[in-house]
C-alpha cells in the first residue's frame, strides 16, 4: 500500500508530454502512483499519510550536478567573508579578528567566500592586511572561486613559502614587484595547502556537514555530484561513514580524482559502484589556464584522457577559459574517435567561455556540459566589468548548449555560491545579475529547460535518469514542493519562490 500521498498539488513531472498532474503517491521510498486528485480515496489505506499540498507546485528534487560537499561544509564553519557579509577589507579584518579571538593559539583561523571585486578597495587583501587582524594565529582566507587564497605572514611561514619558493605546476605565488616578497595571495595552490594545513577537526567537520545538510535540503536539493579533484579512496570511505551516520542526507555521486583511479581499481570498486545514497561518478580532471599556459599541457592531457576513457570511466574535465574548453573538447573527441564507445557521457565542467568556434568543437560528439547559472546572478556585475566585451556573449551560455545537444545540467559549485537552485533558475531564465543588469540575454533558457537542467539533465549526467530527475512511477521519491510555479510566475519573481517541503526517498526531510 502507499505510505505517503501528496495531493492537491500542481505537479510538474517533467515527462516528455509536459502534462501536469495533481497527486503523487509513494511507497517504500519510490513513486508508486502519479494521477488526479480524485484518485485519493482509491489509494488511501489505513496507514497512509495524506498531505494536502494546497495547490503548491511539486517538482522532482533538485540535483546539484557539481559541488564540493566537504569544502561547503567547512566553509560554513569558517568566518563568512562573502559579499553578503562584508563590504571592505576592514570588514574582513573584523571577521577574522573575531575568529582569532575564539580560536586556540595553535589553531588556524579560516575565512571564506571573499570576492575582491565586491570590496570597496577592489583588490585582494594581502598578508599584511591579515596580520593586522591576527598576528599570532595562522590565517587562511579563501576566495569565493575556490581557486585563490590569502595567507597571513605566520601561515606563509608555516607553509614554507618565502621569496625563494618556486611555483608548483599551475600555481601562482603573487610577489611584490619591488622586493619579490610573497604578498600572501596564492592561485591554484589548493593541493599544496592541503599538504601543509591541518584539516578541520572531526567534530567541527560533523557540525559543518549537518549545516550543509540543512542548507541543501532547505533548498530542495536531494542529489549532489561531488566534483572535488582530490577525491581519493580514503575520502570515499569517509563519505561512506558520513552516510552511515546519517548526518548528510542528499544522495551523493562521488567523482574520482584522476590521480586516484588506481586505488579504486585495486579496491575492486568498479565503474559506477555504490548504491542510491552514495555512488561513484565520473573521473575528474582539472585543466586550467590561470597562469597563461595550459596545465596540464595538451600532450599530457590527451594521454590522461585517453587512459581514463579506455578504462571505461566517464570523464569530467574542469575547463573555464576558452583555450581550456577547446583543448578539453579536442582531447575528448580524439579519445572517442580512437576508442569508440557508446554512451560515454563525458562531461565538461563549467565550460564558462564558449565562443562559436569552441562550441563547434563540442557539438555532435554526445558530450555534456555542466554549468553554473547562479554565477550570473552572483558575479554578473564582475563579468560585465572585467571580461573583455567580445567574450561576454559567450559566457555561461545555456540556450545554445541546449540547442547544440549538450544537455546542460546546472549546479552551484558550492561553496563558490550558495547551492540555491531557485536563484540558478532565476538567472538561467532572466540572465540577470543581482543588480538587474543583463548578461547575454540571448542565452536565456525557458523555465522548463532550466528546471530540466536542475533535475533530469543532472540525473542523465550521472547515468541516473532511470531513477531520478522526473516524477514517474518507479523512480526514487525525491521531490521538492514550491510555493510558486517557476513556469507560470513572471521570470523576475522566480527568485522569490520558496521551498516549502523536501521529500527524499519518500521521507519528509525538511519543512518550512
Ligand atoms: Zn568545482
Amino acid at each position: 500500500m502507499h505510505n505517503l500521498i501528496l495531493y492537491n498539488a500542481n505537479v510538474i513531472p517533467l515527462r516528455d508530454d509536459n502534462a501536469r498532474t495533481e497527486l503523487v503517491a509513494i511507497s517504500n521510498g519510490r513513486i508508486s502512483w502519479v494521477g488526479e486528485k480524485s484518485d485519493l480515496s482509491l489509494l488511501k489505506g489505513p496507514n497512509t499519510r495524506a498531505i494536502d499540498c494546497q495547490g503548491y507546485t511539486l517538482v522532482p528534487g533538485f540535483i546539484d550536478a557539481h559541488c564540493h560537499v566537504l569544502a561547503y561544509a567547512s566553509s560554513l564553519m569558517a568566518m563568512d567573508c562573502s559579499p553578503a557579509a562584508v563590504r571592505s577589507i576592514e570588514d574582513i579584518q573584523a571577521a577574522l579578528r573575531k575568529g582569532a579571538s575564539a580560536a586556540p593559539i595553535d589553531q588556524w583561523v579560516r575565512g571564506a567566500g571573499y570576492n575582491e571585486f565586491y570590496l570597496e578597495e577592489r583588490r585582494h587583501p594581502t598578508r599584511w592586511d591579515l596580520d593586522k587582524a591576527s598576528p599570532d594565529r595562522p590565517v587562511r582566507l579563501s576566495h569565493r572561486s575556490g581557486h585563490a587564497l590569502v595567507l597571513n605572514s605566520l601561515a606563509l611561514s608555516l607553509a614554507g613559502i618565502t621569496s625563494k619558493t618556486e611555483e608548483p605546476p599551475g600555481g601562482v605565488i603573487e610577489r611584490d614587484i619591488q622586493t619579490g616578497e610573497p604578498t600572501g595571495l596564492l592561485l591554484e595552490m589548493n593541493d599544496y595547502m592541503e599538504r601543509v594545513m591541518p584539516p578541520l577537526g572531526e567534530a567541527q567537520m560533523a557540525e559543518g556537514l549537518r549545516e550543509a545538510n540543512r542548507g541543501l535540503l532547505s533548498f530542495g536539493v536531494t542529489s549532489v555530484h561531488d566534483a572535488t579533484p582530490s577525491n581519493s579512496l580514503e575520502r570515499w570511505l569517509a563519505f561512506r561513514r558520513i552516510k552511515e551516520e546519517g548526518i548528510f542526507l542528499p544522495r551523493v555521486t562521488f567523482m574520482i580524482g584522476a590521480k586516484h583511479i588506481q586505488e579504486f581499481l585495486e579496491a575492486d570498486l568498479a565503474v559506477k559502484g555504490g548504491d542510491e545514497k552514495l555512488s561513484l561518478g565520473a573521473v575528474k580532471v582539472v585543466l586550467t589556464a590561470t597562469s597563461g599556459a595550459l596545465n596540464p599541457p595538451e600532450d599530457e592531457l590527451w594521454h590522461t584522457i585517453l587512459r581514463i576513457h579506455e578504462q571505461g570511466f566517464q570523464v569530467a574535465i574542469h575547463a573555464v577559459e576558452a583555450q581550456a574548453v577547446l583543448a578539453a573538447g579536442k582531447a575528448l573527441s580524439q579519445a572517442i574517435q580512437r576508442v569508440p564507445r557508446r554512451d560515454h557521457r563525458h562531461r565538461i565542467e563549467h565550460c564558462s567561455e564558449c565562443p562559436p568556434e569552441v562550441l563547434r568543437e563540442l557539438k555532435g560528439k554526445a558530450l555534456l556540459v555542466v554549468t553554473q547559472p547562479a554565477f550570473i546572478y552572483h558575479s554578473g556585475e564582475r563579468y560585465l566589468a572585467e571580461v573583455p566585451q567580445e567574450m561576454q556573449p559567450w559566457l555561461y551560455r545555456m540556450g545554445s548548449f541546449a540547442k547544440a545537444g549538450l544537455a546542460p545540467s546546472a549546479s552551484s559549485d558550492a561553496p563558490v555560491v550558495p547551492p540555491n537552485p531557485l536563484l540558478g533558475l532565476y538567472a538561467a531564465v532572466t540572465r540577470m545579475a543581482e543588480t538587474g543588469r543583463l548578461l547575454s540575454p540571448e542565452e536565456a533558457s525557458s523555465p522548463l529547460e532550466a528546471l530540466k537542467a536542475y533535475t533530469l539533465n543532472g540525473a542523465y549526467a550521472a547515468f541516473q535518469e532511470k531513477e531520478r530527475g522526473t516524477v514517474e512511477v518507479g523512480k526514487l521519491a525525491d521531490l521538492a514542493l514550491l510555493d510558486g510555479d517557476p513556469t507560470m510566475v513572471e521570470p523576475e519573481h522566480i527568485r522569490d519562490i520558496r521551498v516549502m517541503m523536501t521529500v527524499l526517498g519518500g521521507e519528509i526531510v525538511w519543512q518550512r
